[in-house]
């Protein structure tokens, strides 16, 4: 098991490296992690080399959605190594230094510690780092903004009022560094039943879309909620690396938030 290392980026200044697009939310549960996977699986898809950073220190989940869980980061000359998941996507979160499930009681400077070592790991070649943020907009955030500042933010909200208010003041915090929002995704866009068919709107429908009109930002696209995209995602097979018909929504995502 490989510990923290001190707190070497704190003296060291911004780490340097690829182009960070911050992938973050409001509020939890609306599926930004899901949907931070699953883009930079469809990044690597397209082509692109890319990292992936879970900045969800106290609440890691893409170890399970990368199918890494168990795996452990190491170190090389005073950096963390990525783990390697099958996606063509090198990962780092706090799952990789802990066992599964076990607690992380850390308070801010700590975890702004951690933040800048995952940040400032060995991503040798990656184009394009897609950092994870935890909900909301707290010491993780205000880290990444002030030491690793993201080169965009994209905005994963529901289409609900609720989920869209909480979107909007995510939006803000970036729009206040100068952190080109690069859009809003909606998620949990519309519920196909797969018994009969009917779609229904679980979470109302269009809202994000409607919200990133009235604050002047391009809308990325709907994700509708599925029942695959859950499994595939607690399976640590990310739907964005199959063929069924999301995937091809999250390609259309990676070609957006990629140009
Ligand atoms: P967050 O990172 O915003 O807290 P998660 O990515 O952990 O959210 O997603 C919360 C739950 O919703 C997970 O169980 C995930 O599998 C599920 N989920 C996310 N997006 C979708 C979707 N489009 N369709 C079905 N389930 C989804």
């Amino acid at each position: 098991r490989v510990a923290m290392m001190a707190d070497k980026a704190l003296d060291t200044g911004a780490p340097k490296g690829p182009r960070i697009v911050a992938v973050g939310s409001g509020k939890g549960g609306v599926g930004k992690s899901t949907l931070a996977a699953n883009l930079a699986v469809a990044l690597a898809r397209a082509g692109r080399r890319v990292g992936l950073v879970d900045a969800d220190i106290h609440g890691p989940s893409q170890a399970r959605l990368l199918g890494t869980e168990g795996r452990r980061a190491t170190a090389h000359e005073g950096k963390l190594v990525p783990v390697e998941s099958r996606w063509g996507v090198p990962a780092l979160s706090m799952a990789h230094f802990s066992q599964t499930g076990q607690a992380i009681a850390w308070r801010g400077p700590k975890i702004s510690g951690a933040l800048l070592q995952l940040v400032d790991a060995h991503w040798d070649g990656a184009e394009v780092l897609v950092v994870d943020l935890p909900p909301g907009t707290g010491d993780v955030q205000l880290t990444m903004l002030q030491r690793c500042p993201p080169a965009g933010a994209v905005i994963v909200s529901t289409p609900q009022d609720l989920a869209l208010l909480d979107a909007a003041r995510a939006v803000e915090l970036f729009a206040q560094s100068k952190v080109p929002v690069i859009g809003l995704v909606e998620n949990m866009a519309g519920y196909v039943c797969p018994h009969c068919g009917e779609r229904s709107d679980p979470f109302g429908a269009g809202g994000a879309e409607a919200a990133a009109r009235d604050m002047g930002l391009p809308f990325l696209g709907r994700i509708p909620l599925d029942i695959a995209i859950r499994r595939e995602g607690d399976a640590g097979t990310p739907t964005a690396a199959g063929d069924g018909p999301q995937a091809a929504a999250f390609a259309e995502l990676a070609r957006q938030v990629g140009r």
